[in-house]
């Protein structure tokens, strides 16, 4: 069955945004996933559909109720539904690559996005919502988080993507960050394509692009090349067979 996105939300207009665009807005059309969209504020109280309250304890902001929430994740998800539940919150576990994969290959998610202060704490202990954030910084609210993530998961969805051997070789597949890429025109600016790439020797390109990935990574990322993958032992040539 295909990937199936659930988003809770109170700006239902910001969906399918981004998602329903170039190639997550293409899997949209071809059915290979889908993406249901709920307002939290159909569950919200009274005349005014309120939704938030003041912080107890006092201070800034306002905080989603915890019964306008919970109504609106029940009313929202079937009983037997198998869909990890997501709460986007800056607090959370770092969303990323690997993440994104093991996703990927799942019945699909369910994604809450929060406004305002934040949500109150004890429905997301009692619907066992996991928090997750997109980095270390605060946005105005969940649902750009929701669509970077769903769009990062999409496009890993088999048959998604046209050229399937080339997501392995990106940016964090493979703890490394990837290689520079080059196009015509062979020489701009003065500059020229590294003239490896356009030697036509398959094995050196490769050994090429794992070195600059190496390289990149140990520069920019010393975080991620501490866990740099080894590389491939060179295959030996045989020696002459003697006599
Ligand atoms: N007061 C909260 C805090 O300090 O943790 C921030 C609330 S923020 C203004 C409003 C909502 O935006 C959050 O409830 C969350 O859903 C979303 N949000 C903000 N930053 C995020 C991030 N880095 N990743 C995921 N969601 C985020």
């Amino acid at each position: 069955m295909a990937f199936r996105a659930l988003v809770l939300t109170l700006m239902p207009d910001m969906f399918p945004g981004t998602l329903g665009q170039s190639l997550a807005g293409d899997a949209l059309g071809r059915g290979l996933w889908s993406l249901d969209i709920k307002d939290i504020r159909d569950h919200g109280i009274g005349r005014h559909r309120a939704v938030d309250d003041t912080p107890a304890g006092g201070g800034p902001g306002m905080v989603i109720r915890a019964d306008v929430l919970a109504a609106a994740l029940d009313a929202a998800i079937p009983v037997e539904d198998a869909r990890p539940r997501y709460l986007m919150s800056p607090r959370g576990r770092v969303f990323d690559q690997a993440m994104a994969r093991e996703l990927a290959a799942g019945p699909g998610a369910i994604l809450v996005c929060g406004r305002f202060e934040g949500i109150d704490e004890r429905v997301i202990e009692a619907r066992g919502l996991q928090e997750v954030s997109i980095g270390d910084y605060v946005l105005s609210g969940g649902e750009l988080a929701a669509q970077v993530m769903l769009d990062a998961i999409i496009r890993l969805i088999p048959g998604v993507m046209g050229g399937q051997a080339s997501d392995l070789e990106e940016s964090h597949e493979q703890g490394l960050l990837e290689y520079p890429h080059y196009t015509r025109p062979r020489e701009w600016e003065g500059r020229e394509i590294p003239e490896i790439l356009t030697s036509g020797n398959h094995a050196a390109i490769a050994e090429w692009r794992r070195d600059r990935s190496e390289a990149l990574t140990r520069a920019r990322r010393p975080d991620l090349a501490a866990k740099i993958p080894p590389k491939a032992p060179k295959k030996r040539k045989k020696p002459p067979a003697e006599g």
